[in-house]
């Protein structure tokens, strides 16, 4: 890893979650700052280490998507600074070779960016850099929707009018970062390659950066049903910043009310992550930590391979392989199914979707986890079982989505079902209730 020297004094711009040069908070403010900004994105080692799969759907999208802003800083007369290694220690470099007056960065809640983001600005303020954050990812940053009392909301609907309340003009308001691009540094860099970090591309893509009009105003009504597409498919995007949330929440007030409810669950779950970061890995609620999770590597296989005997379950899973997205309808069945039908431990499943979602985020994926253990805030209640062959008939009538995924489906070659539904629905709740009555 070589970093980069400068003549003269410079701002950095650190990319994370905000792949875009338009409507961007802190690159806005990095670019008016009167020093030439030099742009940077670091492929975190810390991070990457811990991916098993060199095929990444993740690992490819970053890259492309960094290799664009590559392309396109240059056609500004600037360059982005890119590099593989630790962050912590390529911006202590960056700070002890001299040039670099200030560090601009969007605001990340996951706990592990959190600590490093504080062992960063510590380092740099040794140096006399400062470091200064912007909230960019989510439209009220946690700590800003908060009960009268000051404490924060454990519920999404009371959450929501807040938020609703609290919103300023100022929450919505755009950054034009894209108007200032003449401010960039005038330099050169060099790519990393993907094969350079020990990965190859993977033959997974995301979907265009779309916002339809005729999705969001048909949103209410097909939002549910996974073979057409009702929704925006827009999570990915969402996810790595490579569109503005506030762009989406504006479409979101003109078009549709349903889609911005979405919008602030999102927002919803990142005010959990950071008031309750506990919740990340352990029962939101803490006696839903002694439901005796069943171990059995076979159930937990042919949940992954599609392979369970539920058409809708396993519809849902191939498509998760395939594409790296599964419909949400469908997450909450096949998430619902591995919690209560195999009684198997939330944490396993959220981690096998960590592993495939294009869109992972955190504190989505837990929120949905744990929403289907009944263990989270807000949760279903775990006597709340659904029946996969009823949301099957509900949201799949036709069969067309099951038979675009499972093609076996109703020849010889399907498999009969793993575990009997009406046995499973009252292992659960015998299970839980025993669970939940021993611990208060
Ligand atoms: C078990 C489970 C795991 C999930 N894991 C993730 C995850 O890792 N990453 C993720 O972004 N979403 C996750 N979700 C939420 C939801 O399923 C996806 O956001 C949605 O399916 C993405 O498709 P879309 O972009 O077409 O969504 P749309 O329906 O068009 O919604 C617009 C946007 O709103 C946000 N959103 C929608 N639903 C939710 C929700 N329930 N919670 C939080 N945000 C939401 C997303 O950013 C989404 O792109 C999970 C849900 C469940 C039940």
């Amino acid at each position: 890893m070589s970093i980069p020297s400068f003549d003269s004094p410079v701002v950095i711009h650190w990319f994370r979650r905000d792949l875009r040069w338009q409507d961007n908070r802190a690159l806005h403010a990095a670019l008016t700052s009167g020093l030439p900004v030099v742009p940077m994105f670091v492929f975190d080692k810390n991070i990457l280490d811990r991916l098993d799969n060199p095929n990444d759907a993740r690992v490819t999208f970053l890259h492309d998507r960094i290799s664009q802003l590559q392309k396109e800083a240059g056609e500004h007369g600037g360059a982005l600074f890119v590099t593989h290694g630790d962050p912590i220690q390529v911006l202590a470099d960056l700070a002890v070779s001299g040039q670099v007056r200030a560090v601009y960065t969007n605001e990340d809640y996951e706990p592990y960016a959190l600590t490093r983001d504080a062992r960063v600005k510590a380092d740099l303020e040794q140096h006399g850099v400062a470091f200064h954050t912007f909230t960019d990812h989510v439209i009220q940053a946690p700590g800003e929707v908060m009960k009268p009392d000051g404490t924060p909301y454990t519920v999404f609907t009371p959450f929501s009018k807040r938020w609703h309340l609290n919103l300023t003009a100022e929450n919505m308001a755009s950054a034009p970062s894209e108007s200032h691009l003449g401010s960039l540094h005038n330099w050169t860099s060099s790519a990393v390659p993907l094969e350079s970090m020990g990965f190859e591309r993977s033959s997974i893509s995301a979907p265009e950066a779309v916002l339809s009009k005729d999705v969001l105003a048909k949103y209410a009504d097909l939002r549910d049903v996974p073979s057409v597409q009702g929704t925006s498919r827009l999570s990915v995007h969402l996810r790595f910043g490579t569109m503005s949330i506030r762009e989406a929440a504006k479409a979101g007030f003109k078009h549709s009310e349903k889609w911005l409810t979405e919008l602030i669950w999102r927002d919803f779950y990142q005010h959990i992550m950071h008031a309750f970061p506990h919740s990340m890995k352990d029962a939101f609620r803490p006696k839903y930590d002694l439901v005796p999770w069943r171990h059995d590597d076979e159930h937990f296989e042919r949940w992954t391979q599609g392979k369970t005997g539920y058409p809708l379950v396993d519809a849902g899973m191939r498509e998760l392989l395939a594409t790296g997205f599964m419909h949400n309808r469908v997450r909450m069945v096949v998430a619902s199914f591995f919690c209560k039908h195999l009684l198997l431990d939330w944490r396993l499943g959220e981690r096998h979707f960590a592993a495939h979602l294009l869109d992972f985020e955190l504190a989505s994926n837990v929120g949905g986890w744990q929403w289907a253990a009944g263990s989270g805030c807000d949760a279903a209640p775990y006597f709340r079982v659904f029946n996969p062959t009823s949301q099957l008939q509900k949201f799949d009538r036709k069969y067309a989505y099951v038979k675009q995924w499972v093609p076996e489906w109703g020849t010889a070659a399907y498999p009969a079902p793993i575990v009997d539904h009406k046995m499973a629905r009252q292992r659960a709740i015998d299970t839980y209730k025993a669970a939940l009555s021993a611990a208060s």
